[in-house]
């Protein structure tokens, strides 16, 4: 037995003088460097105790280093465990309590509040790394010698433990295999077609499945390149865009790119592919980018339980408001919420999917895990539909769907309707408890500081465009829709602050 996923990254380098990533200091890493750097982590876990299958707990500010660590942990049969920095002690608690690392590695700012947390919840050992990638995790890197024997870890032993976003509720450990990463990261090399010429420029987060997964695990799957940004900064990307090819974003990286006169088709001249994901684009961002740049971003779909599912295709149609095709080896279908049953094309249902990309089942959370399932399908929580070409078109979270006086409102319907009307940036709908209706239609929208626009206007506005049921009861404005890092709307916040309105 081998070890799936390095194994695999390891016979797709054409050659290891090649640079695989430029840190934001200018630093370039080559293949070799990285293949080095991972065998030193690897080394130094082992040193720490580390035995096969044990979780590696980093919170940590994004660091090329940090991604060593996660390809040392990969090589030493370890289980890599990312978590968002911006999480506070208590939320690391449930996190550690939950997971049980054997290691957590923190910022060294962190350290002195962190050290008590993961004492409580029985880590062993707690080590440090900057955003600078310094640190006693990255000292006893140094220390440690620069070959690794990988440990052999087969296609479904655990390579990860991500936990979803916490978007809809607590965040779930998602266990990923080896197999999951790889065939996942290499369905996608494929569908984007990337080759070592790729150069990604990298500002997204890493402890998500998309900077993480999508972006990195792409990028060594094609022997490709990054340049590793720290962040999201518009300016920078402008000006790196002339030596990258392609870019992958969340939604609001476009919005914010849109709002840069820099922004012209010379500025994006040498790159090949844009793409989007994690929430949303709206298809006025997709036109918007199009007549801007001349590119049609290509919109995907993806959740940390199964790595992407479905994409836009490289060659055809890109098809604005729409996630595209399944992926190779991906199938997705439509059910009925309730009975379960199949759906015609078309009709809204759930959606379904099946594939290797599928995770093993949501960490020590068996009945959650069996509850997820259905005849072998995951259940996405999605909800779309699949039009006769197979695109996959995604109206909302299942949990988003507002039932008022027993109809079903799909709030992407009436949210399209009105982003649709003059003025208005966005919107999002929600239901919100409702004596007589059980939930009322409510939208909040986010309109242009120019724009004459009241609630009056706009319910004027939607009549005759939407069945007097699906209209909202009504409307709020606000500046900004509360987002959290990954550009997700968080309407859980808009249902909890709207509460009584109709009390
Ligand atoms: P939680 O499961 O904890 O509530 P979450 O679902 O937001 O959080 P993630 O796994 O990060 O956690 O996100 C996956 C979800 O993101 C998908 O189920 C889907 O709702 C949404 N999503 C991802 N890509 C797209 C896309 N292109 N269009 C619409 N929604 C998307
Ligand atoms: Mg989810």
């Amino acid at each position: 037995m081998t070890n799936r996923l390095f194994d695999l990254v390891r016979s797709r380098q054409p050659d290891l003088s090649r640079p695989f990533a430029e840190a934001p200091d200018g630093s370039v890493h080559t293949y070799a460097d990285l293949e080095r750097r991972s065998a030193q982590y690897a080394n130094a876990l082992i040193a720490l105790g580390l035995a096969p299958g044990d979780r590696v707990a980093l919170q940590v500010e994004k660091s090329l280093e940090a991604i060593f660590a996660y390809l040392g942990t990969v090589r030493a049969g370890g289980v890599f465990l990312p978590l968002n920095p911006a999480y506070t002690p208590p939320e690391v608690a449930y996190f550690l309590g939950d997971a049980e690392p054997a290691v957590f590695v923190c910022d060294p700012a962190s350290e002195e509040a962190l050290a008590p947390v993961a004492a409580a919840a029985g880590v062993g050992r707690v080590l440090t790394l900057d955003a600078q990638g310094r640190g006693s995790l990255a000292d006893a890197a140094d220390a440690a010698a620069p070959h690794f024997d990988d440990v052999a870890r087969g296609p479904d032993e655990l390579a990860a433990l991500l936990y979803t976003s916490g978007t809809t509720g607590r965040s779930k450990g998602a266990m990923l295999t080896h197999d999951n990463l790889a065939s996942n990261a290499l369905a996608l090399t494929e569908a984007w077609r990337f080759t070592p010429d790729d150069v990604l420029i990298h500002a997204l987060p890493i402890f998500h499945t998309h900077g993480l997964f999508v972006a990195t695990n792409v990028t060594l799957m094609a022997g490709a390149s990054m340049i590793f940004l720290p962040r999201f900064d518009p300016d920078l990307i402008l000006a790196l865009m002339d030596r990258a090819s392609v870019m992958m974003g969340v939604p609001t990286f476009y919005v914010r790119l849109l709002r840069s006169p820099g922004l012209t088709p010379a500025a994006a001249v040498n790159m090949r592919l844009f793409i989007s994901g994690s929430a949303p684009l709206l298809a006025e961002t997709h036109r918007q980018w199009q007549a801007r740049t001349g590119h049609a971003i290509l919109e995907r779909y993806g959740m940390t339980e199964t790595g992407m599912n479905t994409s836009n295709p490289y060659e055809g149609a890109r098809l604005a408001g729409t996630v595209g095709l399944p992926l190779s080896g991906v199938s997705v279908r439509v059910v009925d919420a309730v009975n379960g049953r199949e759906l015609i094309i078309g009709a809204i249902g759930m959606i379904e999917v099946k594939g290797p990309n599928v995770f093993k089942g949501y960490w020590r959370m068996p009945e959650k895990t069996a509850a997820e399932f259905h005849e072998g399908w995951f259940v996405t929580g999605d909800l779309g539909r699949i039009d006769a070409a197979g695109y996959v078109q995604i109206v909302g979270r299942g949990k988003d769907l507002v039932i008022t006086g027993g109809y079903n409102v799909y709030p992407k319907e009436v949210e399209s309707e009105i982003d649709a009307l003059d003025g208005v940036i966005e919107s999002a709908v929600i239901g919100v408890p409702h004596a007589d209706f059980g939930e009322g239609v409510t939208a909040v929208v986010v309109a242009r500081p120019d724009a004459a626009l009241d609630e009056k206007a706009v319910l004027a506005a939607l009549e005759g465009r939407l069945a007097r049921f699906k209209c909202p009861k009504r409307v709020f404005f606000v500046d900004d829709l509360p987002r959290n890092t990954m550009g997700k709307v968080q309407k859980n916040l808009l249902r909890e602050q709207y509460r009584e309105i109709y009390a």
